[in-house]
């Protein structure tokens, strides 16, 4: 059961095959026309060391939230909630839930909000609801621990795509956590998880489609992205599963080493999703930066789609983007450099 988990800690927390041609647009300078490039032309997989990827990334996705769709949503609410916080998840949700819709309109979505003082309560409805599924301990300890009590969880128990959120702060990287869980309903919908895709996919899909979603827009010079990248730097090795020091993982990315990135990625290449290693969300949200910028959004949704048909995850990114996975490792060097820095 502990396969159909899929876990977020926030703190550190499809049919259309049609791809449609970027459209040129132009402005005006100097009273001539002067075409301006599509973004995505802009990018390629040897200049990507630069802001321009993720910032690309961004509007990529921005752009292709285009539907009017709204989920049904069955909204359970525990006595303490901060019913503005609830209103915030819920708007963020709801933009990803158009992104995904053109491929994916879920029936029976549950969302359960609980409050931190309420785990009583909480326990109570996980039984009710039959949700222990999701759960890798009691509510009540959740809760516990170090005091806070951050964390988003989704599952798709007895068949109903479900989360369990409990917000605790107002801070600006929180709007990530509905459009995160929901993604991940996308991926249980194409059946890349629970079992089929690496970590780097599962999670650094759903943290990527998160932040861009979430809160890119809002983030000046993207200070609240870049410490969550920080803050999930402790843990990259899923063989040994050891908290490493922070610095570890950036010093690691700067020495620009085609041999070290590839051994890193490589490291977390066995499926699943959330509990694993935190790297997953850093190094997989960064690849995810580039598959976009560099190929659009319909392609990522192209690949995704695949596992439908197909679970050999490696054949089927090199169908769609042209070139075998380790390459694309290879080729995304600079940009894990950059990026390391930035993170150090
Ligand atoms: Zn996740």
């Amino acid at each position: 059961m502990k396969n159909l988990i899929i876990r977020v800690l926030s703190i550190l927390l499809i049919f259309s095959t049609t791809i449609s041609q970027p459209a040129v647009s132009q402005s005006f300078s100097a009273g001539t026309f002067v075409p301006r490039k599509n973004i995505r032309e802009n990018i390629n997989l040897d200049n990507l060391a630069s802001d321009q990827t993720y910032k690309n990334s961004f509007k990529e996705v921005l752009k292709n939230i285009n539907s009017g769709y709204q989920p049904t949503i069955r909204s359970l609410v525990s006595p303490t909630v901060d019913k503005k916080r609830q209103k915030r998840f819920e708007k963020s949700l709801y933009e990803a839930a158009k992104l995904w819709s053109p491929y994916f309109k879920p029936e029976n979505v549950t969302i359960v909000y609980i409050g931190p003082k309420d785990s009583k309560w909480a326990d109570e409805v996980v039984k009710t609801e039959k949700l222990e599924s999701m759960l890798y301990a009691p509510i009540s300890e959740l809760l516990k621990g170090d005091g806070k009590c951050n964390f988003a969880l989704a599952g798709k128990p007895n068949g109903n795509y479900t989360i369990i959120t409990c917000l605790e702060t107002d801070e600006l990287k929180q709007l990530q956590d509905g459009p995160h869980e929901y993604t991940h309903f996308f991926q249980y919908s194409n059946n890349s998880i629970p079992d089929y895709a690496p970590c780097w996919i599962t999670e650094g899909m759903a943290h990527f489609y998160g932040e861009a979603i979430g809160y890119s827009k809002s983030d000046k010079n993207r200070r609240e992205g870049f410490k969550m990248y920080k803050s999930q730097t402790i843990n990259f090795d899923i063989q040994s599963n050891k908290n490493r020091n922070k610095r570890t993982l950036p010093k690691l990315m700067i020495k620009n080493s085609v041999e070290v990135t590839k051994n890193l990625y490589q490291g977390m290449e066995s499926p699943g999703a959330g509990g694993k290693a935190s790297g997953c969300y850093v190094l997989g949200g960064m690849a995810f930066e580039v598959l976009v910028s560099k190929y659009g959004h319909q392609k990522v949704v192209e690949f995704m789609l695949k596992f439908n048909n197909s679970k050999d995850w490696k054949n089927n990114f090199k169908s769609t983007f042209g070139l075998d996975v380790t390459d694309f490792y290879s080729k995304m060097t600079p940009y894990i450099a950059f990026m390391g820095k930035k993170i150090m």
